[in-house]
């Protein structure tokens, strides 16, 4: 199994945020700081860069904190794996995933974040400022805004890979409107294929679900609504061998968990739904985790360390939108700005009654 990381930076290129810059990110030089520079202050530091770390970054910016984006292991988030995005508001006609976020990276830059290609390996939360590491480097924060996002787990077989965004998808209420009349298969049996599959019955004709076990994981509610929906049919002990199709998704080749034997079956697109994992393991000593290890969020977008603020899909297993992590950004920046405008005034007047 593979996994894919939600905050991130820019896959296949990175951005050299210096004068001059070529603005369409072609011979550019990976911006990297060197740890021969010493420890990098910065007023505020956004860890990832999907929609959450870069609206992070434009409030941030704006409200003239100058913040430093550490832009993660997948720049720009789960949107770089998917092709049209027409539930963001603001674009009627949609727009390409990766056009999305790098209109978000531009946005940030233009008010002076500075974005870098590195990904936090260690954090030291324990005094102020915040100390953070990436490829060696410090980074020394006032205040941090975790936007690490969730990775969708993937089955981590080739063609998967390479149908990736044309019939293969890991988000149904991303793509599932463009498989009107279309057949479908939604992999996995746990509440998130469940719920999905249910989705997909609003434009599908059919909805195959494909589960490696002889039993769901899901809820039994879940479970019978699935199992009560005229289009819904399930392929019990069945594991996908091979995604069918070149250029596009053709079918699915299953193969019985029990007896091995393949058969192919014709479909038009396919959804994994094998679960999510939270990027929260830098975290895990410093911060409240749930269960599942997603991060707990205290008052708005604290951490329960004043001065750490999370946004997006790191703390949110239920929505898991790009809209909805953006939304959660603008937050965090916000309360970091006046949280660090608190400190600020409570140092004045302490320096002031001395
Ligand atoms: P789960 O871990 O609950 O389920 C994952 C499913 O994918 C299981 O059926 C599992 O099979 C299957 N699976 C895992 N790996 C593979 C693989 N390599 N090949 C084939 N199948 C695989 O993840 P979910 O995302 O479904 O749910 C996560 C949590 O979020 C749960 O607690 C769930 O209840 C919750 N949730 C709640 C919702 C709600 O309340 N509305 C909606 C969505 C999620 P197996 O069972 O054999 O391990």
């Amino acid at each position: 199994m593979t996994e894919v990381t939600t905050g991130g930076g820019f896959g296949g290129f990175s951005i050299d945020f210096g004068a001059g810059a070529p603005a369409d990110g072609t011979d550019i030089v990976p911006v990297r700081s060197t740890s021969s520079e010493g420890p990098l202050e910065a007023t505020v530091v956004i860890v990832g860069s999907g929609p959450a770390g870069l609206t992070a970054a434009i409030y941030a910016s704006r409200a003239g904190l100058e913040p430093v984006v550490l832009a993660g292991h997948e720049p720009g988030g789960q949107l770089m794996l998917t092709s049209d995005v027409e539930n963001y508001p603001g674009f009627p006609d949609g727009i390409q995933g990766p056009d999305l976020m790098a209109r978000f990276r531009a946005q940030a830059e233009r008010f002076g974040s500075r974005v870098i290609d590195v990904a936090v390996d260690r954090v030291d939360f324990s005094e102020r400022p915040f100390r953070l590491w990436a490829d060696g480097v410090e980074y020394r924060a006032r205040a941090v805004i975790i936007a690490t996002g969730a990775s969708a787990l993937w089955l981590g077989i080739e063609s998967e890979t390479r149908l990736r965004g044309r019939g293969v998808s890991a988000c149904a209420t991303c793509d599932g409107f463009f498989f009107r009349d279309r057949d479908v298969a939604v992999i996995g049996g746990g509440d998130t294929a469940l719920e999905e599959a249910l989705y997909l019955t609003r434009f599908a004709r059919s909805v195959r679900m494909i589960v490696r076990r002889d039993e769901f994981r899901g809820s039994r509610i879940m479970q019978e609504r699935a199992l009560a929906d005229p289009k819904i049919s399930v392929e019990w002990t069945s594991q996908v061998a091979q995604v069918l199709g070149d250029a596009k998704v053709e079918g699915l080749r299953l193969r019985d968990s029990r007896t091995g034997v393949e058969r192919d079956v014709a479909l038009d697109g396919v959804f994994v739904a094998i679960g999510h994992r939270p990027n929260t393991a830098v975290f895990r000593d410093w911060l409240d985790l749930d269960e599942k290890g997603y991060l707990h969020v205290h008052e708005h977008s604290g951490s329960g360390i004043p001065g750490v603020f999370v946004a997006g899909d790191v703390d949110d297993p239920h929505y898991r939108q790009a809209v909805t992590a953006a939304g959660e950004g603008a937050r965090a920046a916000i309360d970091a700005e006046r949280w660090l405008e608190s400190e600020d005034a409570a140092m004045v007047a302490s320096a002031a009654a001395s």
